[in-house]
């Protein structure tokens, strides 16, 4: 099954979202495979956010990422990343519907909450980078009624 990186950055968890976001993933039908509230270190914030380093709002961003603790998860489900990309919404909160995270919760694009890996590959590196131990295997009791087989 696949599984997605979500983190609620330190906005978001100085905001008091984390539940509120949790109750988004949970409710939907998805599966909290890992869950963790850490504050990560520069290097590792630029290890994260490595695709980036070149853009002009690059040390900005991980100034944001290190500014707080923020809540690491793995989340698992039919179609996640590009699913869980949708509950977000679009990465500048202007342009983000109303009823995703990002369009009822933030206003400014280097406030805006929370990461969603964007493709399945990069979701693999990403868990592996937060979670290099290992995340919890477990099913569902709920399972048959989310999917049909
Ligand atoms: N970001 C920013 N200014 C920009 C573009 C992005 O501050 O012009 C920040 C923003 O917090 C965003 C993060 O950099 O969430 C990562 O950018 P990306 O394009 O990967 O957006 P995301 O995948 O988070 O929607
Ligand atoms: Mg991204």
């Amino acid at each position: 099954m696949e599984q997605t990186f979500i983190m609620i950055k330190p906005d978001g968890v100085q905001r008091g979202l984390v539940g509120e976001i949790i109750c988004r993933f949970e409710k939907k039908g998805f599966s909290l495979k890992g869950l963790k509230l850490i504050s990560v270190e520069r290097a590792f914030a630029e290890k994260h956010y490595e695709d980036l380093s070149s853009k002009p709002f690059f040390s900005g961003l991980v100034d944001y990422i290190i500014s707080g603790p923020v809540v690491a998860m793995v989340w698992e489900g039919k179609n996640v990343v590009s699913t869980g990309r949708n509950i977000i919404g679009a990465t500048n909160p202007a342009a983000s519907a109303p009823g995703t995270i990002r369009g009822d919760y933030a206003v400014e694009i280097g406030r805006n909450i929370i990461h969603g890996s964007d493709a399945v590959e990069s979701a693999r590196k990403e868990i592996a980078l937060w979670f290099p131990d290992g995340t919890v295997n477990w099913q569902s009791s709920l399972h048959p009624w989310i999917y049909e087989c």
